[in-house]
């Protein structure tokens, strides 16, 4: 499936890709549907080269391996491997040499720049990829399964990785806020319970589907997102792309909370009273993942353990999955089941 232009997804006939130098091919399983996908279908996030096969949460199997390089992880064939959105970075500019290689200017995105997940065979530089633990091949079906099967783990790729992301940039605070209750809260979610927290969910006005499952998951309040919580939050994280919202959570959050704008694309925001920042109010974004981020939260996952809920779509259904994220038509992540 490819993002032909802006608002054209269309399946395609393409040719196999093969692996160069320090890539493997990859049979892909699951892909996780993300709201950046959205974004990239609408225009409104740039795609530098189109066509792209979208697709950014890709679970897989290594069936080959390129040429190997000094730097290779060595993944062997038959290893099961997640494909996240950082898919290169030039290891050599001031934020690749500081830990912030999220920030590297030169960056490629799988799903963006490197054709992604949304595909049968897909192609990646292995030092992005990630091992996971070997699948039992029960799947969602039967009993929970352990380790976790391709649709379940495929979220963690991105929902959870930049929720998680999100979640460190929020500091220690006990009442948090999440804005938006889709796939990356109900992950980050279950983690805040896990650390302690407290969990405040905001959904859209009279959404009382998502704020009962909100509450489900261990949200101790649910409302809707221009309400005010019960008492004040120590920090937030915006996942939803209202601009609006901003100020909203600024309004919600104490002296010294920290607002964390969790997505890559939002709506302009409303100008607002210095009033709301005052008090030392914190206003800031998370772009993307780091390799470090995506080792912390695979190893702290299983732990929690992070269940996430799955809407299963087949890959010629991308479209579909798509068009109900867009209205918020499902509960928890939309994930495409593109092979056993
Ligand atoms: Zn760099
Ligand atoms: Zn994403």
């Amino acid at each position: 499936m490819r993002i032909e232009r802006a608002g054209v997804l269309r399946a395609a006939e393409i040719a196999e890709p093969s692996p160069g130098r320090g890539q493997v091919l990859v049979r892909v399983h699951a892909c996780g549907v993300c709201r950046t996908d959205l974004h990239l279908l609408d225009g409104e996030v740039d795609i530098p080269r189109p066509p792209i096969v979208p697709g950014h949460q890709i679970v897989g199997t290594v069936i080959a391996r390129g040429e190997a390089t000094a730097e290779s992880e060595a993944l062997a064939v038959g290893a099961r491997v997640g494909i996240p959105w950082l898919g290169w970075t030039c290891g050599r500019c001031r934020y690749c040499l500081s830990g912030r290689e999220n920030l590297c200017d030169q960056a490629r995105f799988t799903g963006r720049d490197i054709d992604g997940g949304f595909a049968e065979l897909t192609v990646a530089d292995e030092r992005y990829c990630f091992p996971l633990p070997e699948n039992d091949q029960e799947g969602s079906a039967g009993a929970p399964c352990r380790p976790p099967s391709n649709l379940q783990v495929a979220p963690l790729l991105c929902a959870g990785l930049i929720g998680y992301r999100a979640l460190r940039m929020t500091g220690d605070g006990e009442r948090l806020g999440l804005y938006g209750f889709g796939a990356s809260a109900h992950i980050v979610a279950q983690v805040a319970v896990f650390e302690g927290r407290r969990v405040f969910a905001f959904t859209r006005s009279g959404d009382e589907e998502t704020q009962a499952f909100a509450r489900g998951i261990g949200a101790e309040w649910a409302g809707g997102s221009l309400e005010r919580p019960p008492e004040e939050l120590d920090a937030a994280i915006i996942f939803a792309s209202a601009g609006e919202l901003v100020p909203a959570a600024l309004r919600a959050v104490a002296k010294g909370g920290t607002v964390v704008c969790a997505g890559i694309h939002m709506s302009d925001i409303p100008s607002f009273p210095y009033d709301i920042l005052w008090g030392e109010r914190t206003v800031r974004s998370v772009a993307n993942l780091t390799r470090e981020d995506a080792r912390a939260l695979l190893e702290l996952a299983p732990r929690v353990p992070v269940q996430t809920q799955v809407t299963p779509y087949a890959l010629e259904d991308a479209g579909q999955a798509l068009a109900d994220l867009r209205a918020g038509r499902l509960q928890g992540a939309a994930v495409l089941e593109v092979s056993v």
